[in-house]
């Protein structure tokens, strides 16, 4: 039977980040995607124009409308906007006892916009956190969750060991933010090891959309049956051609979401 993937995130009407990243990717890999929105952004590749959050209501009636018949294999939570939504998503993953869940903690686009208010943090903290099979910050979303500056190995390490005693299952730091590396090296830590993925940096500004593109791929093979470590080895690769073959539309940050 076909396995199903389940995104809770904002849409980017621009296609390449957000739900309609997530359900490309669920798609790309064979799992039956499935969605509850929780903002629609105004957005194209030149940047972020508008944020229109829904209601904490509108968000919990499409999960429940989804986990009532259509039970996930796996589910996802991008962009959650406000403490609202983030309560609405964690009651309904913990009300249908969902597991397979993956944080990517949404923050800040990479033009700037906000995509989740900083006073919201805290509520990530107490009630999403807990509930992850494995959570995604990339550094500057690492270190608003920890408080600690991330700038080397150890502390990369540090920041890790703190997001696992929130209660994330597993913490996967991806190191695409680094500056002046020539390897884009994520650090998996799942409370006993670390396990560096490493992969060659590719210079491009066409990186729209990575980490929601990464995260999915993770929830797709998390909802196949992948133990965390090979879905992340898997979504590591796919993020990679994906970003090796992005596309140049639009006049600004192209997405990487596509496929021949
Ligand atoms: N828009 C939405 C709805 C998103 O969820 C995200 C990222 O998670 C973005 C935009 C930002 O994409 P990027 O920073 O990769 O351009």
């Amino acid at each position: 039977m076909i396995k199903k993937a389940l995104t809770i995130a904002g849409s980017d009407s621009g296609g390449g980040a957000g739900i309609q990243a997530d359900l490309k990717t669920f798609q790309e890999l064979g799992v039956f995607g499935m969605s509850a929105v929780t903002a629609v952004t105004a957005q194209n590749t030149l940047g972020v124009h508008g944020v229109f959050p829904l209601t904490a209501n509108a968000v919990s009636a499409q999960a429940s409308a989804i986990g009532e018949d259509l039970p996930p294999d796996a589910v996802k939570t991008g962009m959650l906007f406000n403490a609202e939504i983030i309560l609405a998503a964690a009651d309904s993953i913990k009300n249908f006892g969902w597991k397979n869940v993956v944080i990517d903690p949404v923050m800040i686009a990479k033009g700037g916009s906000t995509l989740l208010q900083s006073e919201a943090v805290k509520a990530m903290i107490d009630y999403l956190i807990p509930l992850a099979a494995v959570i995604t910050p990339n550094i500057p979303e690492a270190e608003a969750i920890t408080g600690i500056t991330i700038n080397n190995e150890e502390n990369k390490r540090e920041a890790c060991r703190i997001i696992h005693n929130m209660g994330a299952s597993s913490c996967l730091i991806k190191g695409g933010h680094e500056e002046n590396t020539e390897e884009s090296a994520d650090l998996l830590y799942d409370g006993k090891e670390f396990t560096a993925l490493i992969s060659k940096r590719i210079e491009t500004r066409h990186t729209h959309g990575t980490g929601c593109t990464f995260s999915a791929a993770l929830t797709a093979e998390l909802a196949k049956g992948s133990t965390i470590a090979k879905a992340a080895e898997t979504a590591k690769q796919f993020i990679q051609a994906a970003i090796e073959e992005t596309l140049v539309i639009g006049e600004g940050h192209g997405p990487t979401n596509h496929w021949a």
